[in-house]
């Protein structure tokens, strides 16, 4: 099992790697968010260790981006600050777990060992909607067997709703998770993107998915007869 260790402060990412070192893991390091990213991105590793306070780039923004791009790593976030909003907030950009610093290792490489138990099914997760298949590993969706030619950004939108099926999005949600920003002025964005993916996804076929809940977001679901929203 290969672990990336995301952690500044030398002390404690030593701490760490020679723990787990000793527990049987191969560990590398990462000092600062750019590198995590860099690193994490390769998919190679099995389990990532991810303090929320790095230089360069924090750790929940390497988070979004590793789960906008697809890699679903499972990641256990570290963070000084016992903020519920933090711990929140690190939930919902697609953590696994999460551990308040100062924390004993023994804690550490419990959390390590249950999150690697349910780690290999996300791995290998591809998610069916009715005849939509959306693999997330892969990056690649079909329909009724067809490939699906899918932008990165049409991707990302789709595995979002894709992995939230049958759950209403906003737009807001949908903008901050998938373009990272967050202005209403740019809620045209979603729209339009949406306006696109519909035109891949639903416009052949004649059961519609995608459907827009008027003032609230969109929601990827198969409803009963297919009748379009
Ligand atoms: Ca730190």
């Amino acid at each position: 099992m290969r672990l990336l260790v995301a952690e500044d402060e030398a002390r404690i990412a030593d701490y760490l790697k020679q723990g787990l070192t000793e527990n049987g893991f191969v560990v590398d390091v990462a000092a600062d968010g750019e590198e995590a990213l860099h690193l994490a991105g390769t998919g190679e590793y099995d389990l990532l260790v991810l303090d929320l306070m790095l230089p360069l780039r924090d750790g929940f923004s390497v988070l979004s981006e590793l789960r906008r791009a697809g890699v679903q790593t499972p990641v256990i976030c570290l963070t000084a600050r016992d903020a519920v909003g933090d711990r929140v907030r690190g939930l919902e950009l697609g953590a696994d777990d999460y551990l308040v610093k100062p924390f004993v290792f023994a804690e550490l490489l419990a959390r390590v060992r249950s999150v690697l138990r349910r780690g290999p099914a996300r791995h290998s997760e591809v998610l069916a909607i009715a005849d939509l298949e959306v693999d997330l590993p892969r990056h690649r969706a079909s329909r009724g067997g067809a490939r699906l030619n899918l932008t990165p950004k049409e991707f990302a939108l789709l595995a979002l709703l894709a992995r939230h099926a049958g759950e209403v999005l906003s737009r807001t949600v949908i903008a901050e998770q998938v373009w990272d920003i967050n202005f209403d002025s740019d809620f045209n964005v979603v729209e339009v993107a949406i306006r696109r993916l519909r035109a891949k996804v639903d416009d052949p076929f004649a059961v519609k998915l995608v459907h827009t809940v008027r003032g609230v977001g969109y929601v990827l679901e198969e409803r009963e007869g297919g009748a379009p929203a």
